[in-house]
């Protein structure tokens, strides 16, 4: 490469991972080539068209929070922070009709005080009194396990973990377990203890670090297409980036023990300086099984990586519930969030009013018909909410999402990959590389922060320069 030209860097995986990726590439002044294997970008935030609904209807209701650094940071560089609507915790625990834990404390308090105060009912919730001082112990020793994450906790689950520190069933019932499978999308009896608390870790982490809104809720205002996308599109074609879709990389060209290029499903190789491969670990199974990279014993362990499932329903009704949250999450029924996609979009089209009702780790109800789902999804709705028995339910519309996020069992910790690999160039991205997060769209970004910071010490990047990954 001359002193002129910038360095070529090949993206390959047009999820979050690869968009941040290649934005901030392009930020930093190289030349980048965003190759996508379908025919769309946008990976596992993807928006599609409904038949008879105006706009685009995502692939599952997404929740981020404001502990998201990396990826608020991402919509403030493609300049859709603003599409974002900040709300309270999303502790809002619906038990029944009429019945909602949430935040409940005085307005007129600070905004920090307000939320200790209003989520206190956490560490004194109701049940029965004589659980009260094992559920206040349970606390205590999350916290303590959450301030210094042990590596032993990643031969557990957290479903042993909790046994062992001696959490009350009824305190599980009620909080414990769904606020586990809400983080980690899998169920107490998969997943590792120790994903759990460097989690918690890491929350707590971006709150001690002065982030006072760490824990809100953070919802798009507009679809996932229009918030990352398209924006991110416009933003690498104002750059001279360029954008190759429907047509996936199939190796990774290596001579010595250094990248040289890529080589597509059509037969072209693209040469480059670096290539970023930001795909999920099961398809770079295929890239290892059928190409140059299944030389190196490193790749290995992401073969080992499994996936877990998301469903959700979308369900327009010709009247708004009286939905107290824009999310409540509802207790011992199908689903288990119900969204006011609706509300938190601001506007009420022809369609009607939308809900979406999300099942995480649905490993119970992936496999059921669309009819099937939603005669279960509208039960749970008419059990929680009794204003729907008047309502006219005009359309609904369901996704499956097999492989919506990992799996972390234990051993996990084990099978996360660096963003650096052995060979030079090479460099890896997405939310299951070796962030300590869990599989969301903070950890796609963060991954991508720490690829692109490598990409450019590897190219000689002078520090400090503008643009890149700011960490
Ligand atoms: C229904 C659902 C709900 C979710 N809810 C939340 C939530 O509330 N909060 C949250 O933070 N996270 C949530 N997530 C998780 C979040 O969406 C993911 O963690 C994140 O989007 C992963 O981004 P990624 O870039 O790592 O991977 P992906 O989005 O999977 O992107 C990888 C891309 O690589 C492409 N690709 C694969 N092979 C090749 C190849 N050989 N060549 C070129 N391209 C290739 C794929 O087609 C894909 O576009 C949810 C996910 C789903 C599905």
């Amino acid at each position: 490469m001359s002193q002129q030209e910038p360095a070529h860097v090949v993206v390959a995986g047009a999820g979050l991972a690869g968009l941040a990726g290649a934005v901030w590439l392009a930020e930093a002044g190289h030349r980048v080539t965003l190759v996508e294997k379908r025919g769309r970008l946008g990976g596992r935030t993807i928006s599609v068209e409904v038949a008879g609904v105006d706009g685009r209807v995502d692939n599952g209701q997404h929740l981020f929070a404001g502990c998201y650094d990396a990826l608020l940071r991402y919509v403030h560089t493609i300049g859709t922070a603003d599409l974002l609507r900040w709300d309270a915790p999303p502790f809002a625990i619906r038990t029944g009709p009429g019945q909602l834990l949430t935040l409940r404390a005085p307005s007129w308090l600070p905004a920090t005080v307000r939320r200790v105060v209003g989520l206190s009912w956490l560490a004194w919730p109701p049940i029965p009194l004589r659980d009260r001082p094992a559920a206040l112990r349970t606390w205590l020793r999350i916290a303590r396990a959450a301030l210094r994450p042990a590596p032993e906790l990643d031969d557990l689950t957290v479903d042993r973990w909790f046994r062992r520190i001696g959490a009350p069933a009824s305190l599980r019932a009620l909080v414990l377990d769904q606020f586990v499978i809400g983080l980690l999308n899998e169920r107490t009896e998969r997943v590792s203890a120790s994903l759990f608390v460097r989690t918690l870790h890491w929350i707590g982490g971006r709150a001690a670090a002065g982030n006072t809104r760490a824990g809100d809720a953070v919802w798009p205002r507009v679809s996932l297409h229009e918030l990352f996308v398209a924006p991110a599109e416009r933003y690498l074609a104002e750059r001279g980036a360029d954008i190759v879709a429907g047509s996936g990389v199939t190796d990774v060209e290596i001579a010595g023990d250094a990248v040289t290029g890529v080589r597509l499903a059509d037969g072209r190789v693209i040469e480059a300086d670096a290539v970023v491969l930001a795909v999920p670990p099961w398809s770079l199974t295929t890239l290892l099984d059928r190409g140059n990279l299944g030389r190196y014993d490193h790749f290995g362990p992401a073969r080992k990586i499994e996936a877990a499932p998301i469903s959700s329903v979308y369900v327009w009704l010709d009247r708004p519930l009286r939905m107290r949250r824009l999310a409540e999450n509802l207790r011992d029924t199908t689903i288990e969030w119900v969204f006011d996609t609706s509300g938190m979009h601001g506007v009420e089209t022809g369609a009607g009013h939308c809900y979406s009702l999300a099942v995480s780790a649905s490993w119970d109800v992936v496999h059921l018909s669309n009819a099937e789902f939603t005669a279960a999804a509208l039960a749970s709705l008419a059990r929680n909410y009794p204003e729907f028995a008047e309502a006219e339910v005009l359309r609904t519309h369901v996704i499956h999402q097999p492989k919506a996020t990992f799996s972390a069992q234990p051993g996990f910790d084990d099978l996360r990959l660096p963003q650096r690999t052995p060979v030079a160039g090479l460099f890896l991205a997405g939310d299951w590389t070796d962030t300590g997060m869990p599989s969301t769209m903070e950890a796609a970004a963060e991954s991508a922060a720490r690829a692109v910071a490598a990409v450019r010490e590897h190219l000689g990047d002078r520090p400090g320069s503008e643009g890149g990954a700011r960490r």
